[in-house]
């Protein structure tokens, strides 16, 4: 069976992040002729522009934003919670219409990160805990792991049964 993989899709060269750039990651671009990848950004799905500001979660991590105890604040000062939330949602849709075997997440993102996100300094600093779009992945049982994990392990996920 062809391998089904929901990727971050600034990790398949797409100009998606706030900057306008992208991080392709050429072991998932080559991927596309040996397996289906579904490409997702919760930030463009929840409607953000290209280019925009930063956006960071303040004092905690995805699984706070959706408690209600943290917000999602752009460098600018403007509270994006409710963007990050709303892509975060259509990225749970797109994973259950096409229920990929994995889903491959642009590590330390405020909505794809996994394990470690930006801490809300923008300062580049790290902090544990999980983006906005990954908690709500998570929870649903989702199978994730970053760019990283995926080039470490690769060969192993290809050929893994379904
Ligand atoms: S939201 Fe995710 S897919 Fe979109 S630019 Fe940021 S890290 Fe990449």
């Amino acid at each position: 069976m062809v391998k089904k993989l929901m990727v971050s899709a600034c990790l398949l060269g797409e100009p998606c992040r706030y900057d306008g750039g992208s991080k392709p990651v050429a072991a998932l671009c080559d991927l596309r002729e040996k397996a289906e990848i579904i490409p997702f950004c919760p930030e463009c799905a929840g409607g953000l522009p290209i280019p925009r500001p930063p956006a960071e979660i303040q004092n905690g991590t995805g699984e706070d934003v959706w408690k209600g105890r943290a917000r999602v604040v752009d460098r600018k000062g403007i509270d994006r919670t409710d963007a990050f939330c709303e892509g975060a949602r259509k990225s749970l849709a797109l994973y259950q219409q096409h229920q990929p075997d994995w889903v491959i997440t642009k590590a330390n993102s405020p909505s794809c990160g996994l394990g470690q996100i930006y801490d809300g300094s923008f300062s580049g600093s790290l902090r544990s805990g999980n983006g906005v779009a990954m908690a709500l992945l998570l929870e649903s049982g989702a199978r994730i792991m970053t760019e990283k994990e995926f080039m470490e392990n690769q060969n192993q996920i290809m050929d893994e049964e379904n």
